[in-house]
C-alpha cells in the first residue's frame, strides 16, 4: 500500500504559536526541527507497518519573511526511505491519488477548523481570512476538505496526528473511528497542554504503524451525493471579489462565494488552482 501523508505545521506537538509557524522569530527555526521530527516519526510507523511508497507534502504555507512557503522542513533531518514534496501548494496535490500510488492518506500537525475556541491555531486556509468553509452545507475543515479530495479519488484516511480538537472534527466529519495521535489539547487558540515532543514522536510512529497494519478497518472513503456545492465564507468583500473572478466560482452574497462540481475535487479545484 502506498500512501501519502499530507503534513502542516500548527498541529505539531511543542507549537502553539504563530511564531513557531513562520517569520522572522527563533521559535520558526524551534518550529521547524519540530516539525521535522514529528513527520520524520509518522514515516518511520508508515515504513515499520508495511507502506510504500510513502510520500509526505509539507502543506503549511507559513516561510520566512519574503521566502516561499511550503518548504518548512529542515531537509538533512528527514527520515530516509520516504519522498517529500516541497514548494507546492496545500490541497492541490493528488497526483499520487490519480495514478493509483498511494490508496490511502494520513494526515500530521493537523489543526482544526477557523472559530473552534479550544484548539490551537485554529484556522481553514488561511489564518483570519476565511470565515468558513462548507461543503452541501455543512462547515468542515482542513483535513475534511483533504480527505475528500482524497474521496474523489476512491482513497481513504487512515490516521491523524494532531490536536485533540483536530482528531475529533475529522472523527466527527468521517463518522467512524479513525487512528488518532493526540499530541496536545488547546486550552484556547494559543495555549496548550501538551506532550514532551519526544512523546509525541513516540506516539505517531507507533500509531501510524498500527493504522498501516489495521489498514482494514479504517473508516470509508469520503463520498458525496451530486452536485457538490463548496461555499467559502470570507472576512471581507475584497476577498470575495479576487475569488470570484475565478470561472466557475459565483459570488452568493457580499463575503461568500461558491462553486459546484460533481467531485469534491472537480468543485474545489475551481476555487483553488494548482500553484
Ligand atoms: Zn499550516
Amino acid at each position: 500500500m502506498g500512501l501519502l501523508i499530507y503534513a502542516d505545521m500548527e498541529g505539531i506537538c511543542g507549537i502553539q504559536s504563530w511564531e513557531h509557524t513562520g517569520g522572522s522569530s527563533p521559535l520558526y527555526d524551534e518550529g521547524r526541527r519540530l516539525y521535522t521530527a514529528e513527520v520524520s516519526a509518522a514515516v518511520r510507523g508508515c515504513l515499520a507497518g508495511g507502506a510504500r511508497p510513502v510520500i509526505v507534502q509539507d502543506g503549511h504555507g507559513g516561510a520566512y519573511r519574503g521566502a516561499k512557503p511550503f518548504m518548512n522542513w529542515i531537509p538533512d533531518q528527514l527520515e530516509p526511505g520516504a519522498e517529500y514534496v516541497r514548494g507546492w501548494r496545500w490541497g492541490s496535490y493528488v497526483e499520487p491519488l490519480e495514478t493509483g500510488e498511494c490508496t490511502a492518506i494520513a494526515f500530521v500537525g493537523a489543526h482544526a477548523r477557523a472559530g473552534m475556541a479550544h484548539a490551537v491555531l485554529s484556522h481553514t486556509i488561511d489564518a483570519d481570512g476565511w470565515h468558513a468553509v462548507s461543503v452541501n452545507g455543512r462547515i468542515i475543515g482542513e483535513s475534511a476538505i483533504l480527505a475528500s479530495i482524497a474521496g474523489s479519488f476512491g482513497v481513504p484516511a487512515i490516521a491523524i496526528a494532531g490536536d485533540m480538537a483536530a482528531c475529533d472534527e475529522l472523527e466527527d466529519f468521517l463518522g467512524a473511528p479513525i487512528v488518532q495521535a493526540v499530541v496536545k489539547r488547546g486550552m484556547g487558540r494559543y495555549g496548550a497542554r501538551m506532550l514532551a515532543p519526544a512523546d509525541a514522536c513516540r506516539l505517531v510512529e507507533e500509531r501510524f504503524r498500527a493504522a498501516v497494519e489495521d489498514r482494514a478497518s479504517c473508516p470509508p472513503v469520503v463520498t458525496y451525493t451530486d452536485p457538490v456545492l463548496i461555499r467559502v465564507d470570507l472576512a471581507s468583500p475584497d476577498r470575495a471579489s479576487r475569488l470570484a473572478e475565478l470561472e466557475g466560482v459565483e459570488r452568493v452574497e457580499e463575503r461568500a462565494v461558491q462553486t459546484s462540481g460533481d467531485t469534491f475535487w472537480a468543485a474545489w479545484r475551481t476555487l483553488w488552482k494548482p500553484s
